[in-house]
């Protein structure tokens, strides 16, 4: 006994002694405590110097020390909050390279068509929907995947008008590229049979020459430009709603893509308040460049829960909608090879905009989808890179669906990000291959071969087109496994990445995506304290589990935003 005792009195003084000297040899002071440790943990850190480890510690919004359980304790003081994540699976939060925040934060609340698998189901969800909508308000929103019916036909006024009587209806299709409004909101908008179609757009007309109800892309903007603005109240809700929903999921930042002036109004006061729970990357329209330009807003401007400085464009369509622009037709739409987006009418006007967007030190990223928009880009991007020299511009293309093999070189070459979303592989691989063909399709959704032409690939989902939950992206960049089961072993499968690679492009990709990467997208000291629990260690999972893990709880620069009410 008298032994025992002696022995832990000895070890404890060589530990006493032990923290003495380091703290000699590296501060004069005590060493401070950590408002908060996460430990008992399974870490992957995303941090190539240091990949795995027990325990976090945390001081105020950033990391302080990562290691071993007992490294880390001796971070804890008397008011030092603990989380046991009791062995489970904890990564850096992560960073969704590209979403659309408030129309997703709005469409937690709007008609959700996204699973109605019939145009008797699409006009029952509608009808409810407007049972709760007040006098005046629009029915918008919505998501509808004509191809999910039996008769996958375009859907027409016809299906809303017996049902919605003054009430306008404009409802959207997943990909945002095509709408349908019913014949209130064409009242509401002045559109007749004599509204002539719009540069970069379509309206769908029967025989007789009289709206169908359906406007693609450009033409959209007719019905939109007739609902009335959000208020500066209603998007301090749904940007909070967003924020609520990203936070359940683990998402921890965002890069919204064209925002309005407006929403990123609502970011700033809910970042001045202390309450926004996601950080936030925003790039409002390259048309209006100038406007952050004029007040000197370059790349990556702001604070580390707000910033500014990027400008997104458009160069094309969609695939769903056979407006992104291709080399050749597609195959199921002989003589189309789709349609540059407005902005791209013509190319020159959009280089000339990028052009002096870049000479401002704005980032520039750019939707292209079609193999041609990505290649004219691709030029474009060359032309600035000439004029103004490479400078770190991290130029990006967003989606990249559909490369043309030659365009890989000049990818790498050109320093251009990939910001790509994984989920839109699943989805829309049900049906690509008719719009493209077998041989063309090769190299849709190319993760590896991005990553072995050595290209930066950011993950997202576009949210709302897709969901927001990661883990559905992780899985659908580890299998490729179409949502209709029909690609077992994965659609393109020469095309799949390992997960490790996936969370690197979740998490340390998009951050450098956003210039972030000494600030956050991996679990290493001096960082954002932004870390995830998971559910399950996804790295020990079958691959078809991932998609079911959940997240366990989420935080935010120190701070618990989200804790999953059960845990189990
Ligand atoms: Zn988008």
């Amino acid at each position: 006994m008298f032994s025992g005792s002696w022995t832990i009195m000895t070890s404890k003084l060589a530990v006493y002694s032990l923290i003495v000297v380091t703290a000699v040899f590296t501060n004069a002071q005590a060493k401070p405590a950590a408002t908060l440790i996460v430990t008992n943990a399974a870490i992957y850190t995303v941090d190539k110097q240091r990949p795995k480890a027990e325990a976090v510690a945390v001081i105020g919004d950033r990391i302080v020390a990562v290691g071993s359980k007992a490294e880390i304790d001796s971070w804890r003081g008397p008011e030092t909050k603990v989380i046991d994540a009791r062995g489970k699976l904890v990564l850096p939060g992560f960073d969704d390279a590209h979403v659309h925040f408030i129309q997703g934060g709005a469409q937690l609340d709007q008609v959700d068509l996204t699973d109605a698998s019939t145009p008797r189901e699409f006009a029952k969800r509608i009808a409810a929907q407007l049972s709760k909508t007040p006098k005046g308000a629009w029915v918008v929103g919505g998501r509808w995947d004509e191809t999910k019916w039996p008769d996958p036909q375009l859907p027409t006024k016809g299906f809303v008008d017996p049902i919605s009587g003054d009430t306008p209806v404009f409802v959207e299709r997943y990909d945002g590229h095509e709408a349908l409004a019913n014949s209130a909101a064409m009242k509401l908008a002045g559109v007749n049979a004599k509204t002539p179609d719009v540069p970069g757009g379509v309206i769908m007309r029967d025989a007789s020459g009289n709206p169908t109800g359906i406007f693609k892309d450009a033409a959209q903007e007719l019905i939109y430009k007739a609902i009335p603005p959000m208020s500066h109240e209603q998007r301090l809700r749904i940007a909070r709603r967003a924020a609520e929903h990203a936070a359940s999921l683990g998402v921890t930042s965002v890069h919204h893509m064209n925002p309005e002036f407006a929403d990123v109004a609502a970011y700033s006061e809910l970042a001045e308040r202390g309450e926004l729970t996601t950080r936030i990357y925003a790039a409002p329209m390259e048309t209006d460049w100038k406007k952050q330009a004029d007040v000197g807003i370059r790349h990556a401007w702001g604070s580390s829960f707000l910033r500014l400085g990027a400008v997104k464009g458009y160069a094309d369509g969609s695939l769903g909608s056979r407006t992104a622009y291709m080399f050749e037709a597609f195959a199921d739409d002989p003589g189309n090879r789709g349609l540059l987006s407005d902005e791209m009418h013509p190319p020159s006007a959009l280089r000339d905009r990028l052009m002096q967007a870049d000479a401002a030190g704005l980032q520039l990223r750019v939707h292209a989808i079609g193999d041609r928009a990505i290649s004219m880009m691709l030029d474009i991007f060359a032309d600035i890179e000439k004029e103004h020299g490479y400078r770190d511009q991290r130029f990006s293309i967003e989606h990249a669906q559909h490369m043309a093999q030659k365009d890989f070189d000049r990818f790498a070459k050109l320093h251009v990000i990939a910001s790509m979303q994984p989920y839109h592989a699943i989805d829309d691989g049900r049906w690509a291959e008719k719009r493209l063909g077998h041989e063309r399709a090769r190299y849709s959704y190319a993760w590896r071969s991005f990553l072995d032409h050595g290209v930066t690939l950011a993950f997202g989902t576009d949210w709302p087109v897709a969901p927001l939950d990661p883990m559905l992206g992780l899985y659908a960049a580890v299998t490729r496994a179409t949502l209709d089961g029909k690609n077992a072993v994965g659609w393109i499968p020469e095309e799949k990445i390992t997960l490790a690679e996936a969370v690197d492009a979740y998490t340390m990709g998009s951050a450098f995506a956003e210039f972030q990467e000494r600030e956050k997208g991996s679990i290493t000291p001096g960082k954002l304290a932004d870390v995830v629990i998971l559910s399950d260690n996804i790295f020990q999972l079958k691959l078809e589990a991932i998609r079911n893990v959940k997240v366990q709880t989420t935080i935010v620069g120190g701070a618990v935003v989200y804790e999953r009410a059960t845990s189990q």
